[in-house]
Order: C-alpha cells, then structure tokens, then sequence
C-alpha cells in the first residue's frame, strides 16, 4: 500500500473510536445496506442539473427512484433529462466515496463485509468503464465517460485509485489485472488526453488523479505526465501561485480546491521522486490565508466564495500538514477548529500529531500586498477593513475592484456577500455584479476586468 505505512494503520487502529467508524458508517449507508449498483452505459451528467427550476434548490436523492425527483420545497416531481443523468452522477460519486472511505473502514475494523464492497464497486467500473461513451457539454469543461466533465472524471478517479490501493494485496490475480487494465489504466489514458493547457483548479485535480494512478500502479509514465510535464503540478505551482502564496484565481475557496488536489497526491506519493513536498510552494498556500484572517477568523469571501466556504475548516489539508511540516501556526489552527469540531476524520487518525497548547488568534498586524492585491486593515482588535484589489482571476472573479469589507466588534457590518450555487439566477444577475458590493459603481453599470496597481500605501504608528 502507498498511502498508509503499516506503523500509520496500527496507530489509526489504536485511536479510533466507535463514533469515528459509526461516523463512517452513516455517511455510506446507502451503500453498505443496498447491492451495488453501477451504471452500465455513459448515462450520468452533472450535480447542479439536480436542482428544481422553480426554487433553486437541490432534489431530493432517493436511491429508488432513477426516473422520478422530488423538489423538497413543494413536492413537486421532475423527470426525464437533465435530471435523471444527474441521478446517475450523484451514483457515481456515492460509489467512489465508499470505494475509499469503505476501504478505510475495513482497514480500521478488520471487517470485510467493507473489504467485499470496494472490490464489487471497483469490478463493476472495470466491467462497463471501456464501454462509457464519451460525453460533455458542461460550461467551461472538458468531457467525461463516467460522468460529464473530466473535472468530476478526475474527483472520481482519486477515489477509485485510493480505494484500490488498500485493498490491491487482497484481490486476486485475475481481479487486479481486470480492475487496473479496464478501469485505472484507461481511466489515466482518458484524463491525459483530456487535460488542458491551461492554469487552472481543474488541471490540478486531473493531473492529481493521473498521479496517484501512476503512484499507486508504479508507472512512471503516468506519474511523469501528471507532476513534471507542462500545466502539470509543478507547473501550475510555479505558474500559478501569486508572490505571497494565493491561488491566482483570487477566491480563497479555489485556492483551497486546489490545494487539496496537490495533497490528495502528495498523501499517496510523498517520499517519492515525484513529491513537491520539499519545494517551498504548499508552505506558501497553507500559510498565505492565515495572515488574512478576519476578526471572527472567517476568510475574506471575496470572489466566488458559497455561504460557509469562507470557514477554515480544511483539516483534511492542516492534519497533513502539520504531520508533515510540524509549522506551529497549522497545529494551533487545528487547536482552534478543534473547539468548535470533534477531531474525528481519516486524516486525523492516520496523521494524528499532538497539538500545541494555545489556538490560532486573528492576525493583528496589517496586511499590504500590492501583487497579490489584498490590503487588511487592523486597527484595533475586533476591527478591520479589507480592500480587495487582486488582478483579474478569470471565470471566479466579481466585479469590485476597491470592494471594502468593514468589521466591528467581531462583526462583519459593511459585509461582502459572496455568492450563491452558480446554477441560479442570483449567481450571475446579482452577486457578481459591482453593485451588489461596497464599491464604487457608476450608473449601475459593471467595473471591467482588471488589473490594479497600488500608488501609494503609507503606514504608521498613528494611521494607515
Ligand atoms: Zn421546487
Ligand atoms: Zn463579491
């Protein structure tokens, strides 16, 4: 196995609780206590088909019905395309998550009724997956054969591969050669040839999937491509990373996106030649955001940031690296989260490391970056007043060039809103719009894309 060491499995064995496996238990009900059920031709689309056109909000997913979805709101039914393929979608990704999270659950339990699940989802892809017709049409996106974008191909694959990494020494000759000749082997084909030449989140997450592909088979080919080849993850790295360490997208939700598909690989291929663990990058990224937190330790929801994604919450991403870096800053971040969470997921049982006695505080220092384009006033504890001024990021970015955010006694009161699912009408007709922010707007008309310069920024003991 790559991800897990055998001292890593005998620690997580030793802390685990029985809330932690009931925790994993609830979250794949669906499958432990159904057959498993794989979708026998390329027929699954997209999730945010799966919303009702009158109220904006997501279906109701019921595993026994394929061809009839009720809105929650008013119980009306809706059947037929675009929902019924994004039924299958949502399949798919409840299938993936059990290949990995049940592979978990057997390696922490001993149980194989969990063991026998990871290989009949794992056989099922393998048996229909060459046969998926390619498909797409998605905004933004490259195709799928599982699904309709290679983005969610990708999220799918890091899944699949993971999931068979545990279970790979307990399957039989002929089941391994079926699972990773049909399955992992054509599903690396597909995502190289589908990976884009550009920066971007999404390029991330597919060469991350290639690589734990080419990880966990040992194939250098693969691993070649996803990490040293160009737009591949060095490459987005250097390319993409703004001078102190933010995602140049300019939304912190998608420089935590892709930072957590540089980790899912790094779990799986550190220690190896292909790891970019040691280069100074992720320090930057993991570091960037803490020194803009705000007084209630939100990040700033500029750009594209849904209800709640501005909540550091990522212990998926601090748990590794706190275990891998030891920075005192992660172990007191995951202090802080830790008051208000139980610290129960996979990564803390598996990356478990004592942490430091005292929890992250809001930063009290200004902030002034003129290249990355965020100045944060702190003038008392309590108070601050961000300005945004990032350069242009592309599909994710909002039109407040100057946007304030103003804190008060721990309270957002000039506040900026974000923005709502990017299916619905708001996305696009309110929240993104420059008045719909405190800024400057003139004639109610939209700032163009920009990209500010900083004249001048002065700074003293007195005033900034
Ligand atoms: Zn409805
Ligand atoms: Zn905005």
């Amino acid at each position: 196995m790559k991800q897990f060491t055998p001292l890593q499995i005998v620690n997580a064995r030793q802390r685990v609780t029985r809330d932690i496996i009931n925790t994993l238990i609830d979250s794949n009900n669906d499958l432990i206590n159904h057959p498993v059920l794989i979708p026998e031709t390329g027929c699954a689309t997209w999730n945010h088909y799966f919303f009702c056109p009158d109220h904006s909000v997501r279906l109701k997913w019921d595993r026994h019905s394929p061809h009839k979805h009720v809105c929650p709101v008013d119980g009306a039914v809706f059947s037929g395309e675009p929902y019924d393929g994004a039924w299958w979608r949502w399949l798919n990704g409840l299938n993936a998550k059990a290949c990995y999270e049940l592979g978990v659950l057997w390696l922490l339990t001993e149980d194989d009724r969990y063991l026998d699940k990871v290989r009949e989802i794992l056989l099922g892809y393998a048996r229909y997956y060459p046969l998926y017709e390619e498909h797409g049409g998605i905004p933004y996106n490259g195709p799928g054969k599982a699904n309709a974008q290679t983005l969610c191909e990708a999220n799918c694959f890091v899944d699949f591969a993971r999931g068979f990494d545990i279970v790979q020494a307990h399957l039989t000759t002929e089941e391994e050669h079926f699972i990773t000749s049909r399955l992992l082997h054509t599903g690396a084909a597909f995502l190289m040839d589908h990976r884009c030449h550009q920066i971007h989140n999404h390029e991330v997450k597919i060469s991350a999937a290639i690589g734990i592909i080419g990880a966990v088979l040992e194939n250098e080919t693969y691993l070649d491509f996803a990490v040293n080849s160009k737009y591949g993850l060095a490459y987005q790295l250097e390319h993409a990373l703004m001078p102190d360490g933010l995602w140049f997208e300019g939304s912190l939700h998608y420089h935590y996106y892709a930072l957590q598909g540089f980790f899912a690989f790094e779990k799986v291929a550190g220690g190896t030649k292909y790891s970019l663990l040691d280069k100074p990058f992720y320090r930057r990224m993991l570091s960037a955001p803490l020194n803009m937190l705000m007084p209630d330790m939100t990040l700033p929801k500029i750009n594209d940031c849904v209800n709640g994604q501005e909540r550091l919450t990522h212990t998926d991403l601090y748990e590794f690296a706190w275990w891998y870096y030891q920075d005192k800053s992660y172990g007191q971040l995951l202090n802080y989260i830790y008051q208000q969470h139980e610290r129960d997921s996979i990564d803390a049982l598996f990356y478990a490391k004592e942490l430091p006695d005292h929890p992250l505080s809001p930063p009290c220092q200004n902030l002034h970056s003129p290249q990355s384009g965020l100045t944060i006033i702190r003038p008392k504890p309590g108070r601050a007043v961000c300005v945004k001024h990032t350069p242009y990021g592309g599909e994710h970015d909002h039109y407040n060039y100057l946007g304030l955010t103003v804190f008060d006694k721990n309270r957002a009161i000039f506040p900026d809103l974000g923005t709502t699912g990017y299916g619905a009408p708001l996305h696009y007709g309110y929240y993104k719009n420059s008045f719909a922010h405190n800024t400057l707007c003139i004639n109610g008309k939209n700032q163009p894309p920009a990209c500010p310069r900083v004249v001048s920024y002065i700074s003293d003991n007195n005033k900034t």
